[in-house]
């Protein structure tokens, strides 16, 4: 179940929904939240940048890129196909089977 976002209370209850997600009060304090309001640190982008410029460097694995930013292999993978996609003509096979020819033109 939800906690209150101002007091951590677990006494709250659902009460609707707002912008499609679920809303709660905090039965305490007559407090309304919505869990999950899609807020993010503001260090995540540097992180996933750092991340996709030290695997640009060809000297970084995903699994040393994850203990260097205290996050799992397979998240620091899906960072770096995530920013790949925005690329032109891009693809994850050819990423996983790189061959000099094709890299370099
Ligand atoms: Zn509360």
């Amino acid at each position: 179940m939800a906690q209150c976002k101002r007091c951590n209370s677990d006494d709250v209850v659902k009460r609707g929904f707002v912008r499609h997600k679920q809303r709660y009060q905090c039965k305490e304090y007559d407090y309304h939240f919505v869990s999950g309001d899609g807020r993010v640190k503001a260090s995540l982008p540097v992180k996933k940048a750092l991340v996709v410029i030290l695997y640009s460097l060809g000297k970084a694995s995903f699994g040393m890129l994850g203990k260097l930013f205290d996050r799992s292999r397979s998240l620091t993978y899906r960072w770096i196909v995530a920013h790949g996609e925005l690329l032109p003509g891009w693809s994850a096979i050819a990423m996983l089977q790189p061959s000099a020819g094709s890299m370099i033109k």
